[in-house]
């Protein structure tokens, strides 16, 4: 099976490996991202790493029919187990999974980063999470983008090592996301303050403290949108 074509997302997360890279794909399904890097002739060789029997085998088999085995190394492994130093590994991939399951992914292995240069992250959920992690633990984000497809909003965080200290908002908007003000960005937001709006509608008013976390959510979503403006 040839993997010519990769979703936008994880198109888009190709897009920031950079040239020459050794990487290690954590949680690599069908190894799709590493055989789209090799194809695209962006890495020089790749470990997908998979924690799951299903979902290794399927990547095993896609890479041999793709002729990679040579390249891409497929490991039955949790997380940063997957690499040893003689890897080489400069670049982690840690995509389509929630915020705090990669920031423990990160967290188990973090005696192996300091050799990695950068690590590209697309949490599901939880982005403000990981961006803590991040920053509490050396690494500093560089660039940061939204996707969306299929009606859903996909953040991408890209880190390297430095120091980053970030206030609540660009934890939870993103440091980059936030002054940069996409229309995709402020899509995404409005679209969460309407949804929270209907559900502050429904709670009755003797709720107090309820009411009143959303109330504070959706301001601080008002707030943000409008120093776009
Ligand atoms: N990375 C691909 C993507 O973005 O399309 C696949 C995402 S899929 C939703 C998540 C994959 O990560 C699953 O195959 C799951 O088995 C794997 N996974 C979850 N935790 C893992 C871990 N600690 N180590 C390695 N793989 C993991």
């Amino acid at each position: 099976m040839q993997v010519k074509n990769i979703s936008k997302r994880l198109g888009k997360v190709a897009s920031f490996v950079p040239q020459g890279a050794k990487i290690l794909d954590v949680g690599s399904d069908h190894a799709y991202l590493p055989i789209y890097l090799m194809q695209q002739r962006r890495i020089v060789s790749a470990i997908a790493g998979e924690v799951v029997d299903g979902p290794y085998q399927s990547a095993v088999a896609n890479v041999s029919d793709n002729e990679l085995s040579d390249k891409i190394s497929v490991r039955l492994a949790n997380g940063l187990a997957a690499f040893d130093e003689k890897d080489q590994i400069d670049v982690i991939i840690i995509a389509g999974m929630g915020g705090r399951l990669i920031a423990d992914i990160l967290a188990n292995g973090s005696a192996k980063l300091a050799s990695v240069k950068r690590l590209i992250l697309q949490p599901n959920n939880r982005a403000d999470e990981l961006r803590r992690w991040l920053c509490g633990h050396d690494f500093q984000i560089i660039e940061e983008t939204l996707v969306e497809e299929n009606g859903k909003f996909y953040e991408i965080i890209i880190a390297e090592q430095g120091k980053q200290v970030l206030n609540a908002d660009q934890e939870r908007f993103g440091p980059y996301l936030m002054r940069k003000q996409s229309a995709i960005f402020q899509d995404r937001w409005q679209r969460e303050a309407d949804k929270l709006e209907k559900a502050l509608a429904k709670i009755p008013m003797k709720n107090l403290a309820e009411r009143s976390a959303i109330s504070q959510k959706i301001n601080q979503i008002k707030e943000v949108l409008h120093a776009g403006e």
